[in-house]
């Protein structure tokens, strides 16, 4: 069973030993909430985009695959609403100048959501609870703080051009709606899904890869008929838990909140927030948001350009499709999956830590362990490891005690391990050790493909 005890200090200490992630820039002592993912944490990364992206697009005939780029005109940001209001709520200690987000203080005392909320309620809900800093020091008014990143593009200082660094990948789904529909010939109901890179200035960034300057998002506009909208809504609701499902994390740990009207963004009518009991707190992983044609409305009016569908039933019928859109992110989604796997059992009075990830997760699926270093054993151990590599992600480790190689494996997820012994020299078959029954079988070199492809299809 996975232990829902985990602490982040045991998970950021087993991430860190065994290369899954490292903190940024760590040889010139850091930068602040910024890591750098090891070598399992991204091959797990590329496996959460890989398995997203293969039933997202490749599964389904009305969805296609975009990769816009990160610097976009910095007029799809004032049409989209960003430059005047992608900002967070931002309080000062007025002893230590320290700043806070003011809507997680007030959400931290009262438990209730204040997303959405204008600065006028925050600062009256502030002064109604009295609230003070963490360091129990007065607070100045809110300010808006806007999240985008600004950079410049060019050589000299007079010739440069102020830029944004995306801060989500929708509007590049925006702006290419006329040009994918065109190219495509996709009709109503379609999405278009992106996996990308998004930058947000954070005031407080923290909780590992959780909240981060940088991070990946996985997002999909959804393109429908507005009296389909609810339907449509569900039918993302239900696939987004499925796929929370097939990944690993931990169904018991994840909720839905229904975001209450007075909370909603100004464009949204409907919004869940899927939740996951993280060990800081019961935290959003992923969001559903109906956008009405909010963002379609306000490129067309904003650029000029026509973003119409016309009903290919009735070539008269024009109209600015409403969206659906499931936004979720990557880093978020492997620190719920490495959460959910966790798990610590007894085993001869010593503590066996093991990550149980399902295998199409898992950074190895196989690791092939020689015995010995003995090059008669090497001899028969690496063809097998390069037959079983062509098809799987296989390790290959030759040092220490087979016994610590087991624990290694078992920490790093890995669900098989294949030992080559002197019997293997003559019998021309493995020990497979299995890493939740820790279990035996032996199994022939000639059998190995057909057995693991039945396994970890
Ligand atoms: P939060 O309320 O936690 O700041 P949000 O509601 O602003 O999140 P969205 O704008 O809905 O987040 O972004 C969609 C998804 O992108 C989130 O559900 C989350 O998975 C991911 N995400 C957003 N901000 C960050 C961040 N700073 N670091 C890592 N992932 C993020």
């Amino acid at each position: 069973m996975a232990d829902t005890n985990v602490t982040m200090e045991k998970l950021t200490a087993l991430a860190k030993k065994r290369g899954f992630v490292y903190p940024g820039s760590a040889i010139y002592g850091g930068l602040a909430n910024s890591w750098d993912y090891g070598p399992l944490g991204a091959q797990m990364r590329m496996n959460i985009k890989r398995d997203w992206w293969k039933q997202v697009i490749e599964s389904r005939a009305d969805m296609v695959g975009l990769d816009g780029a990160i610097l976009m005109n910095p007029k799809v940001w004032e049409a989209s609403g960003h430059v005047a209001g992608f900002s967070d709520p931002l309080v000062e200690d007025m002893e230590t100048h320290k700043r806070y987000r003011a809507d997680h203080l007030i959400e931290e005392a009262t438990g209730e959501s204040v997303d959405g909320w204008s600065l006028e309620k925050i600062a009256a809900k502030l002064a109604e609870l009295g609230l003070q800093s963490p360091d129990g020091n007065s607070l100045s008014a809110p300010k808006s703080f806007n999240l985008m990143f600004e950079t410049a593009i060019g050589k000299t200082e007079d010739s440069k051009e102020s830029v944004y660094l995306r801060p989500e990948t929708a509007q590049a789904i925006f702006v290419n709606f006329k040009n994918v529909l065109n190219t495509s010939r996709k009709r109503l109901p379609f999405g278009i899904g992106q996996i990308g890179k998004a930058f947000r200035n954070e005031i407080t960034p923290g909780n590992f890869i959780f909240r981060t300057l940088e991070f990946e998002q996985m997002e999909i506009e959804y393109f429908v008929e507005e009296e389909d909208w609810e339907k449509q809504f569900e039918a993302w609701v239900g696939w987004m838990e499925g796929w929370a499902e097939s990944v690993g994390i931990d169904k018991a740990r994840l909720h839905r909140l229904e975001v209450p009207d007075e909370s909603l963004a100004h464009y949204s009518k409907r919004t869940i927030d899927f939740e996951f009991e993280f060990p800081f707190g019961t935290k959003e992983l992923w969001g559903l948001a109906y956008r009405t044609s909010f963002d379609l409305t306000n490129h067309e009016t904003a650029s000029g350009e026509n973003m119409k569908y016309t009903d290919p039933n009735d070539g008269a019928r024009k109209i600015i499709p409403h969206v659906i859109e499931p936004s979720m992110g990557v880093d978020r989604t492997l620190l719920a999956i490495m959460l959910s796997a966790y798990s610590e059992e007894e085993v001869n009075g010593d503590t066996r830590i093991v990550m149980r990830f399902k295998p199409h997760m898992a950074p190895y699926q196989i690791a092939v362990l020689p015995l010995s270093k003995k090059p008669e054993l090497q001899e028969v151990a690496r063809p097998v490891f390069e037959a079983l590599a062509t098809k799987f992600r296989t390790d290959y480790d030759q040092t220490q005690s087979i016994g610590k190689r087991y624990r290694r494996q078992d920490e790093i997820g890995t669900p098989y391990c294949v030992t080559v012994d002197f019997e293997t020299v003559e019998d021309k078959a493995v020990t497979i050790r299995d890493r939740d029954t820790m279990e035996q079988v032996r199994v022939r070199i000639a059998d190995l493909d057909t057995w693991f492809a039945e396994k970890l299809v």
